[in-house]
């Protein structure tokens, strides 16, 4: 075990080793088959709008790609989503039930909505292995999964993420000594790790080489269809190569949503992206 987390142990004194996947987050109600709702959001900074009326929904299980220029308001949406950002109006809900204008970004993260940002922030000073085992024993909500030796299960699910994220054969190697987009891969592991029910990735392969960004859209397909995902990119390149369903923002609303094909068609998305 790691020997931060043997001393935490050792300092908390507590015996208690209830099994892992002790889930104790509110359920998110999903029987209306959207797992996120955002009605009329309004984020305004100075009077300038950066959300003007943005509404979409996300569907249980949907891999969303949201694409726009600079400056579209695709990262606040994420900042209003996570709770970094309160919108000035608007609503918007995690399931059926789950208000997220009134948790906190902490109590949203515990709802199970994962955020990965741009920038991929790994512990650098231990292993990957190490990286997935803490991300797996920070998740709050596991009661006390910090004092247990890791049992097979835990072992077992450590083994598949890393398969998952093609990084078997480096399980030891420091964080810190990974390419790029290694340490992205090894970042959307720990998400994982805390099973969310929304997982949010922030232009998931900016400054990845041709081959990285190959092998993460091959990532993102396995992991569509068992969870649901919104991935904001500008690269439209790059969203062709995942999308199911695309929504265009542009001036912090929707300016079109639809499948890929038509999307590239559609003449205000050409004028968007082309027109300038
Ligand atoms: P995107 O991620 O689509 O590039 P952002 O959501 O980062 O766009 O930004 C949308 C707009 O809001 C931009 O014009 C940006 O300058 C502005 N903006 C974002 N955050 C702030 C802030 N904290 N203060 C003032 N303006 C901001
Ligand atoms: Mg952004």
């Amino acid at each position: 075990m790691n020997p931060i987390v043997a001393d935490e142990i050792r300092a908390s004194g507590d015996q208690a080793t209830p099994a892992y996947g002790h889930v104790v987050g509110p359920d998110v109600d999903i029987s209306h088959r959207a797992i996120l709702y955002l009605e009329d959001i309004t984020v305004s900074f100075d009077g300038f709008k950066a959300l003007n009326k943005l509404t979409l929904t996300i569907d249980s299980a949907e891999l969303r790609c949201i694409i726009g220029p600079n400056g579209a308001g695709k990262t606040t949406m994420m900042d209003v989503i996570t709770g970094k950002t309160r919108p000035d109006g608007g609503t918007a809900f995690f399931g059926q039930t789950i208000d997220l204008t009134a948790l906190t970004e902490a109590e949203i993260a515990h709802a199970g909505i994962g955020r990965k940002f741009q920038k991929p922030t790994v512990f650098e000073q231990h292993t990957v292995f190490e990286n997935l085992e803490l991300a797996m024993k920070i998740d709050k909500r596991v009661l006390h999964s910090l004092i247990a030796e890791l049992d097979a299960n835990q072992k077992d699910k450590i083994a598949m993420t890393l398969e998952l994220i093609q990084l078997t054969s480096l399980a030891g190697r420091l964080a810190g000594l990974l390419s790029h987009g290694q340490k992205q891969w090894l970042e959307i592991g720990m998400l994982l790790m805390q099973e969310p029910k929304l997982l949010l990735l922030d232009e998931p392969v900016a400054g990845m080489t041709d081959d990285e960004t190959a092998r993460t859209i091959e990532l993102l397909k396995t992991l569509s269809g068992k969870h649901s995902m919104v991935v904001v990119d500008h690269d439209m390149d790059f969203v062709a190569q995942i999308a199911n369903k695309v929504t265009v923002l542009h001036e912090g609303s929707v300016l079109a949503e639809g499948g890929m094909d038509a999307i590239q068609r559609d003449p205000r998305v050409i004028e968007v992206y082309l027109g300038r």
